[in-house]
């Protein structure tokens, strides 16, 4: 009989030894009567008021015994379903008479990649597209933008292999309740090269070098499976006739195509707009903007463990911070927090800007940082012909009037906290911050008064959350304004167009994913149902 068991509470130094031991005093048998005992979930749990940090699992393992003693009979022991057991059925092929030609995925981003690997190994021989380059030559690009501001719009932090999600912070965060699909991509990013924690841990992280050499495995895996992956293949245009899908416009040649997964990520503006053209529905999506926080490491570890603050086995400590609606202000929430991280700037566009945060697997720099957030809807901008493009348009404006108000060059706009909670124009930053291509900027110049007004008000209470944390430790970089898709590309339950057939939009593009691990299996279920 196999058993499935919750809340075992270990020390952080635990082995598989004490692990048979707890559990099976915890089911009251033998130790001798467990075997292949594995650890599904590892959370920790480090809060000052225990008297030691600890992980609290939730293990598998086979028990020799028909029945259970009667000790056992408590809410976080149950039996594993047979199924669960076997694994689920994989490779199954649906679709092959409806997908005559190779099925085209757009954007080798976390959407795109799984959808093409999901593809590749149902045996459909799909092309993957992807307008930015391969992982390796990327990277130079990306660090000649973050040093001297040269932009390759084609292949920069936003754009080519990996997406948006190669320099990260790499967080592997899942709230989706799709258990299956996110065991299936941890345990593929495992195979590529990811530590097995991500197979365990409830917050996992990889960090943007361990993406590195990963998504490159990735690809490899989708081309021994009978894929295809062309980088530098931009795509420009769809055929679109009767509502039928035909082809695809890539760097200017036509690929005749059935079915393309459309996972282009919400930064291909351009796409969008061709879509709008196109007649592809879409709707507008609130959305929401704001600026990224940067504090020392050392004090969130010391607001977070307490007294436990600097154990090497701790790891950096992370955050998530609330603000309700309140009479005159909007709600406030802190998002994407990056742990011992530094403070980017990105861009995909000429003479627009956004920022952002990540990390080293190691998440060992000074700083941590997170936006805080404020939720933004139709009502806020002005009107667009296009009603669905009025968000994108909104962020356009802040993105541009950013860039122009820093200098020039991607340099991000920054303030001491501070400073912006007095109305102080600065004059200079400090000088230990994780961005020092910054430029002291007040933000009322770039950001709506809604949301300066939120920020002001929110921000000093939220921090208060994290005893100890002082104001005038906190600088503030801006703006943040691609958190989520502005727009939904309409799809009906099975993922496709709701009035061009063929097309799957998936991903956070789309509208309907955010995050790594929700836009992955966002591509892998689509997938799965094409095919
Ligand atoms: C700096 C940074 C840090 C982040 N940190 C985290 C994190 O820690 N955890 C987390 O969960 N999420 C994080 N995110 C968000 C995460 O990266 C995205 O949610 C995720 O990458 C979305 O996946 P996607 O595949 O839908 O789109 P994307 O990753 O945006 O990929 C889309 C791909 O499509 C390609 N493309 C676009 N247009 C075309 C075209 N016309 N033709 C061909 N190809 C095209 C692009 O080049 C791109 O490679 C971070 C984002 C950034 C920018």
């Amino acid at each position: 009989m196999r058993i499935q068991l919750q809340q075992v509470n270990v020390p952080l130094g635990y082995d598989e030894a004490f692990v048979l031991q707890r559990v099976s005093r915890k089911i009251g048998c033998a130790p001798a009567l467990l075997s292949n005992l594995k650890i599904t979930r590892r959370s920790l749990d480090a809060r000052p008021r225990n008297p030691e940090p600890i992980y609290v699992l939730t293990v598998e393992v086979d028990v020799a015994l028909e029945s259970l003693p009667k000790t056992a009979e408590i809410p976080t022991i149950t039996r594993v379903a047979e199924e669960e057991v076997r694994g689920q059925e994989s490779g199954v092929r649906r679709n092959e008479e409806e997908v005559r030609l190779r099925p085209i995925v757009v954007g080798a981003g976390p959407a795109g990649l799984l959808a093409a690997y999901q593809l590749a190994k149902a045996g459909a021989r799909p092309i993957l597209i992807e307008r930015g380059e391969d992982a390796a030559s990327r990277t130079p690009k990306v660090a000649a933008f973050w040093n001297d501001g040269t932009l390759d719009p084609e292949s920069n932090v936003l754009y080519g292999e990996g997406g948006a999600g190669l320099f990260s912070d790499g967080k592997l965060t899942a709230r989706s309740k799709e258990r299956g699909r996110i065991r299936t991509f941890m345990e593929l990013l495992h195979a590529c090269g990811a530590d097995e924690s991500v197979l365990i841990d409830s917050e996992p992280h990889v960090g943007s070098d361990a993406l590195l050499r990963i998504v490159p495995r990735l690809r490899e895996r989708i081309i021994a499976a009978g894929g295809e992956v062309r980088f530098n293949a931009r795509l420009d245009s769809l055929v679109i006739e009767a509502g039928q899908l035909r082809a695809v416009v890539v760097n200017g040649q036509e690929i005749a195509c059935s079915h393309c997964v459309l996972a282009v990520g919400h930064s291909a503006r351009d796409v969008y707009a061709m879509l709008a053209e196109k007649g592809v529905a879409l709707q507008p999506k609130p959305f929401a903007v704001g600026i990224r926080l940067e504090i020392p490491q050392v004090a969130i570890d010391r607001a977070q463990y307490g007294r436990f603050a600097g154990s090497p086995r701790l790891g950096a400590a992370s955050f998530r911070l609330t603000r309700r609606e309140e009479k005159g202000i909007r709600s406030c929430y802190s998002f994407c927090m990056c742990p011992g991280g530094k403070v980017i700037s990105c861009a995909s566009e000429p003479g627009f800007m956004t920022t952002n945060g990540m990390s080293y697997s190691k998440r060992s720099l000074p700083h941590g940082n997170a936006a805080f957030l404020v939720p933004v809807g139709p009502t806020d901008y002005p009107e667009h012909p296009v009603p669905a493009l009025a968000g994108l348009e909104f962020q356009r404006k802040l993105e541009r009037d950013a860039y122009a108000a820093a200098g020039g060059g991607y340099r991000v706009p920054a303030i001491r906290l501070l400073d912006f909670l007095m109305k102080t124009v600065p004059s200079s930053l400090p000088s230990g911050r994780s961005c020092p291509t910054s430029s002291p900027v007040e933000f009322r110049t770039i950001l709506p008064e809604f949301i300066t007004r939120t920020l002001e008000k929110t921000i000093p209470s939220m921090l208060k959350e994290l005893n100890g944390v002082k104001l005038d430790e906190a600088i503030l970089y801006a703006p943040e304004t691609r958190s989520s898709s502005p727009l939904w590309i309409e799809r009906n339950p099975e993922g496709e167009s709701v009035n061009t057939k063929g097309l799957f939009p998936v991903g956070e593009g789309a509208g309907y994913a955010g995050g790594i691990v929700s836009s992955a299996i966002d591509g892998m279920r689509t997938a799965e149902r094409l095919f």
